[in-house]
This record gives structure tokens, sequence and C-alpha cells, in this order.
């Protein structure tokens, strides 16, 4: 048997609810998918869990489910955002698919110095990435995925309490170095052409910083915030 479609619906989810199929949605569902009026499928929408549903009209350009019971109650990731420099599309798709396995709460591209300008994101398509993920991980929570913004800005605006580990390259080889504190994080990746050595000044200057390395060879920024966030959930998250 076919495993279980598993879909992610922008509407409330509960106990009854019937939930109204956009075309495109219909086509994925009844086109690709084929599944037919009765079939049982599951729905996330970020908010209320994941819910056991069955096709109740399937047409063409639309459709409805049925909300039958709760699967699983929205679990949440830890306070944890992932802010990352932009790079080439398919890779910065990647980063924001593995973020979401991983577990963040917040995806937060950001422009640094040696960040190549030709790198620009499409915020609605990462967005959709992060969909397309959560509803493959078995998440029931999708992070927002942020517009670009500038590393400065958010560095100047930072939240009291939040702690970031700056993963920098020039720490190659030594221990990997992240304080046991409790509470929100964020992780900071680099570009291929890492951080300015302004930008190390001026992160080595800040008390919620702290340097981190990511062991003894050079990772690209995709590996690098896999690793981080292995290192991360393991110490500090939801896999201790
Ligand atoms: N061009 C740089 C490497 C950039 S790698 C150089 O040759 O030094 C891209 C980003 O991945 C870095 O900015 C950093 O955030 C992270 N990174 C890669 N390898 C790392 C390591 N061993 N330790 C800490 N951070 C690393």
């Amino acid at each position: 048997m076919a495993s279980k479609v598993r879909l992610y619906v922008d509407h409330p989810l509960g106990e009854g609810q019937s939930v109204p199929l956009s075309r495109d949605q219909a086509h994925y569902l009844f086109g690709v998918m084929r599944l037919a009026e009765g079939t049982r499928l599951s729905l996330i929408n970020g908010r209320d869990g994941e819910w056991d549903a069955a096709v109740a009209k399937a047409g063409k350009k639309g459709g409805i489910l049925q909300c039958l019971q709760q699967t699983a109650p929205l679990q949440m990731p830890p306070d944890l955002w992932l802010m990352f420099a932009p790079i080439r599309k398919e890779r910065t798709a990647f980063i924001v698919e593995k973020a979401v396995e991983m577990g963040v709460a917040r995806v937060c591209p950001v422009q640094t110095d040696y960040t190549q300008s030709a790198n620009r994101i499409r915020q609605d398509k990462l967005q959709a990435h992060a969909v397309e993920a959560a509803e493959q991980c078995g998440g029931t929570f999708v992070p927002p995925v942020d517009d670009l913004a500038k590393l400065d800005s958010m560095l100047a605006d930072w939240p009291a309490d939040r702690q970031l580990m700056f993963c920098d390259e020039v720490l190659i080889g030594d221990p990997v170095g992240l304080p046991d504190i409790d509470g929100p994080w964020a992780i900071l990746i680099g570009p291929e052409g890492g951080f300015s050595p302004a930008e190390r000044d001026q992160l080595r200057g800040l008390s919620f910083a702290h340097p981190v390395s990511l062991g003894p060879r050079i990772l690209r920024a995709d590996t690098a915030a896999v690793a981080a966030l292995t290192v991360w959930q393991q110490a500090l998250g939801d896999w201790a």
C-alpha cells in the first residue's frame, strides 16, 4: 500500500472540520497522488497538530477533506533561529529544508559583507520548501522564513536573553566550545567567503555571541548549517 499522504493546509483543523481545497491542492491529491473519495490522509497546518482526514469530495478544480481525529499534538521545536548567508539557489533551499528537519523556530537569511549579491532569495519559494520539509519529516510546526535582513541590523536590534552560536571558520581545529546556557539561541553561518574581519571584530565584542568551531575541516556553508544544528540540538535542544 502506498504510504499515507501528508498535506499542509492553511485552514483550521478540528473534529468534524471541513477543509476546502485549492485548485493546486486538488490537482496534487487527485491528479498526481490519485486519491479517491474516502481515502485517508494526514493534515497539518502548523498550529493544530496532525489530523487524520478523509477525502469527502474530489473534483478537478477543488474538493473537500473532512477532519476525523487528531493523531499528534502540535510539537514546537526549541526556540532556535538559524541565521545564514544565502548561497546558490539549490544550496539555500537545502539549508531551509534541513533546518526544518533538524528543528528550528525561525529561519533568517542574513546579508553579510561577503554575501554574493547574485544569490538573491525568493522568500515565498523558501517558505514553500519549509512547508514541504515539514510535510515530509513528520513535523507539526512550520518555521517562518524571513525576508533577507542585514546582519548589522539584526545584531543592533538583538533580543535580550538570546544567545548566538557564532560559527567562526578561523577557529578551525579548536574544540567546539559551545557554552552550556539554556534558553533562546540563534546559530550564525557565514557565506562561502566567510566573515569579514570587521564582522568578526564586531561579533567578538558582543556578550551574547559565542564563537564556536565546527571541527578541523572547512565545511561548506550548507554542511556547516547541518553540523551546527546537530551540535546544538545534541547539547542544548530536543535531542537530549
Ligand atoms: N571561505 C572561508 C570558509 C567559509 S565556510 C575560509 O576559507 O575560511 C562558510 C561558513 O561555514 C563559515 O563562515 C562558518 O560560519 C561555517 N564554517 C565552516 N567550517 C567551519 C569550521 N570548521 N568551524 C566553524 N565554522 C565553520
